[in-house]
């Protein structure tokens, strides 16, 4: 199996290149922020529960993430494998990802970061909430709150999948095709 964590911050543009790397590698994709917009939408327990942190561009609390993720993985049996989008965000979320695919005896390939300067993420993000009808996209201090949880409790992620050389960093700036191509490469050593 081929499983990719697709990382970088709110507005690298994980969600539209995730797009594209399902469609060339067949990949399912399990992306933590889609899932909980589902619940909300939906109005379900987890929706109301996740509500509260997702207005405030806070982080849900691992336990309820994690339940979501597993549940999910073994929702979706005989596939070829998985893009994680935006998950794992912490270090206790890594590890718990591990454990799960470990249990279907298959580890993840490879990391993916996406670097994207705060200036251009902070443009995309206030771009996007005018069609995205997302809430924590247009308020500004939401968004900065965003950027600062990343830096704050997300960034170490990456240093969990660099010490098992696990790890590449794409420029997240220029044209879509011409990141997904780099981004290729990458996947393409993995496989
Ligand atoms: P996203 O669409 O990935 O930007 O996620 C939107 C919001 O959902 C985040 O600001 C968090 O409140 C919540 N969320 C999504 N994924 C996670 C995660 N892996 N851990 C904690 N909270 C998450």
């Amino acid at each position: 199996m081929l499983n990719i964590v697709l990382f970088g911050p709110p507005g690298a543009g994980k969600g539209t290149q995730s797009e594209k790397i399902i469609a060339r590698y067949e990949l399912n994709h399990i992306s933590t922020g889609d899932l909980f917009r589902k619940h909300l939408n939906e109005g379900t327990e987890l929706g109301l529960l996740a509500k509260k942190y997702m207005n405030e561009g806070n982080l849900v609390p691992d336990s309820v993430v994690i339940g979501m993720v597993d549940e999910k993985i073994k929702s979706t049996p005989g596939v070829k494998g998985f893009i994680f989008d935006g998950f794992p965000r912490t270090v206790p979320q890594a590890e718990a990802l591990d454990a799960l695919l470990s249990s279907k005896g298959t580890p993840i390939s490879g990391m993916v970061a996406l670097d994207v300067p705060e200036n251009e993420l902070f443009k995309r993000i206030k771009e996007r909430g005018k069609t995205s009808g997302r809430a924590d996209d247009q308020d500004n201090d939401k968004v900065m709150n965003r950027i600062k949880v990343y830096n704050d409790e997300t960034l170490p992620v990456a240093a969990y999948y660099k010490k098992q050389g696990k790890y590449a960093e794409i420029y997240g700036i220029g044209e879509i095709d011409e990141i997904f191509n780099k981004i290729c490469v990458e996947i393409d050593r993995w496989k």
